[in-house]
């Protein structure tokens, strides 16, 4: 029996032909740039989301604070989400190692920053103020993909106010994916965009930073200073290559299994699943808190691994099969089933 791990599509492992394809990588040492697949691989993210360069980092987490460094300078602000991976879940990077304050507004539920509320939040050119220079978005957020009209409205908006826009776009294929629509859609907005290799694409490790030669070549002394200049990383280069080229349209498969897995477990009353927040593929279910543990156990018994939450997120990915998705919903359903069970002889015994 397989395992099923829904934590997180971070839990791919490689593939046989993603392996293959590190194992005969052609290497050189990127510190010197001379390495052959990582200049590739950076070459084909610049064009595959039209972009004049990109930088392969060992992380998101990187990626974004680089842009954040090469955009901002010591006592700027950027414009961000208060649950924003950069924001909230990357330790305050770019106000510890870049002095750059963050102005953190509230997403609307669809992901987007109201734009009337951002236009609030930009300073005026005031000695008592930072300097607002870089408005962020992050795409998909929490699975739902920006709205491709507010991309639109967000670069006119930017272009008014002489601000930057940066996508986190970890998942900016399942946003394209999702709108059906090619990724230079959804990335012609934006001056720059990280997007992640290490998701539902299926790498092991690995991002990129997409921009412009002037602001990369900032980003590039950035990134050896945060400790990301790697050698023949290359090896690791090649499964983003191959990852670009096998595993983006597949990516319709993991919504369609997070649908499946949503209208599955919508059929157990105990549950609430949240179909607006159902786009792409996250499944965000609703459990009764004293529920979560005895399910978490009971489903790890059962070889399905899920974070303990009241709020539980469920993530689809290359490594979980349709067949997964009915077994998940099974063993739910007989845990349910049994709860009530129990309920139920606990109720006949203490009746007359
Ligand atoms: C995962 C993630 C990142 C950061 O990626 P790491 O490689 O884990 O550092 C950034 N933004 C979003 C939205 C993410 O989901």
């Amino acid at each position: 029996m397989n395992t099923i791990d829904l934590r997180s599509d971070t839990v791919t492992r490689p593939s046989k032909g993603m392996r293959k394809a590190m194992a005969e990588a052609e290497l050189g040492d990127d510190v010197y740039g001379d390495d052959p697949t990582v200049n590739r691989l950076q070459a084909l993210a610049a064009e595959t989301l039209g972009f004049e360069a990109a930088l392969f980092v060992p992380s998101g987490t990187q990626s974004n604070l680089v842009a954040l460094l090469s955009h901002c300078e010591r006592g700027d602000e950027y414009i961000v989400g208060q649950l924003a991976h950069t924001y909230k879940f990357e330790a305050g990077g770019g106000a510890v190692l870049g002095s750059i304050q963050p102005q953190p507004l509230d997403f609307a539920p669809d992901g987007t920053l109201d734009l009337t509320k951002v236009a609030g939040a930009i300073k005026a050119d005031d000695v008592h103020f930072a300097r607002t220079r870089l408005l962020c978005l992050e795409n998909t957020y929490a699975g739902r993909a920006l709205p491709m009209s507010y991309l639109a409205e967000a670069r006119a908006f930017v272009d008014v106010h002489g601000l930057a826009l940066h996508l986190d776009g970890a998942r900016i294929f399942n946003a394209a994916v999702k709108h059906g629509v090619a990724v230079t859609q959804v990335s012609q907005h934006f001056d720059t965009i990280s997007f992640c290799l290490s998701k539902g694409l299926g790498c092991p490790v690995g991002s990129l930073l997409c921009g412009s030669h002037e602001l990369l070549s900032r980003g590039y002394r950035w990134r050896k200073m945060l400790g990301g200049g790697m050698r023949q990383a290359g090896v690791i280069a090649a499964a983003g290559i191959y990852a670009l080229e096998n595993n983006v349209q597949r990516l319709q498969e993991d919504h369609d299994n997070a649908e499946r897995l949503a209208c599955g477990l919508g059929e157990i009353d105990e549950l609430q699943v949240n179909y607006d927040a159902q786009q792409t593929n996250m499944v965000f279910v609703d459990v009764a808190e004293a529920a979560v543990s005895p399910l978490q156990s009971w489903l790890r018994e059962r070889g399905i691994i899920v974070t303990a939450r009241d709020h539980m997120r469920l993530v689809t990915h290359l490594d979980v099969a349709e067949a997964d998705i009915d077994r998940v919903v099974d063993a739910c359903k007989g845990f349910f089933a049994g709860q009530r069970q129990v309920r139920g002889e606990t109720a006949s015994a203490a009746g007359p």
